[in-house]
């Protein structure tokens, strides 16, 4: 047993409540625990202490943690989130064996991952990620195209739209405000869409920023692991 990631654990979780509090948050932030390149063992100890949500990037050693974390998976004390890029040959894998995917990009991605979400599983609950900085490296679909996605993927009924994803390049304050933005823009728009709730924005470097500037849930990998190889 490691109490100090146990320890990092717990002080990023009071960090967020600090956040929460000093700009006077209604609904508690979830915690995605960041979990690639790490061993299933610490997901393990993480989950036994009341972590739930655990984040991964790379759908091959996701895959393999799954299968080892299958008994607390069952226990319904385990959720995971695909937060890497999507390619299109792996999206049966992708709705097989994940609750979320936050790195919607593209409408032929949405429709393979409804068709092949397995009917004995809930809706998969998906994020649209958006390119907020409109950089040429990162994945996301443009702060344009997100109206017409928004419009297509709501309507997939294996699918359930939760709300947006970014990655921001340097100036981070400056992409939450206008994804913000945009997330309110499209719950005014759209009231059909009862579940839109997640704003997905801040990882170990920026979290109480994002917090501050509305995220719902921080995607927190080294500050609680350490450092990745
Ligand atoms: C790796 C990763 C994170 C976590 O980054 P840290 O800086 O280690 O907290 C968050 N989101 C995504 C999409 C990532 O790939």
């Amino acid at each position: 047993m490691s109490t100090s990631l146990i320890k990092r654990w717990q002080q990023t979780l009071a960090s967020m409540k600090q956040a929460e509090a000093q700009h006077q948050v209604s609904q508690p932030v979830t915690l995605l625990a960041v979990s690639k390149t790490k061993p299933s063992e610490m997901i393990r100890e993480l989950a036994v202490a009341g972590q739930r949500d655990f984040g991964e990037n790379y759908l091959q050693e996701a895959l393999e943690k799954i299968t080892a974390l299958q008994d607390l998976k069952a226990k319904g004390v385990i959720t995971w989130h695909y937060i890497g890029h999507i390619q299109r040959n792996k999206t049966r894998d992708i709705a097989e064996h994940f609750d979320w995917v936050q790195t919607l990009e593209r409408d032929i991605i949405a429709k393979r991952l409804n068709e092949q979400r397995p009917d004995a599983l809930p809706p998969l609950q998906v994020l649209i990620q958006v390119n907020i900085d409109d950089e040429d490296s990162k994945s996301g679909c443009t702060p344009e195209a997100l109206p017409e996605l928004v419009t297509l993927i709501k309507d997939y009924e294996r699918l359930t739209l939760r709300g947006l994803m970014i990655i921001p390049a340097t100036d981070s304050t400056d992409a939450f405000v206008r994804t913000q933005v945009l997330f309110n823009e499209i719950q005014a728009r759209h009231h059909e869409l009862t579940n839109w709730d997640t704003l997905s924005m801040g990882m170990s470097g920026d979290m109480a920023a994002a917090i501050a500037h509305g995220s719902t849930m921080v995607r927190v990998g080294s500050a609680i692991f350490g450092a990745r190889d």
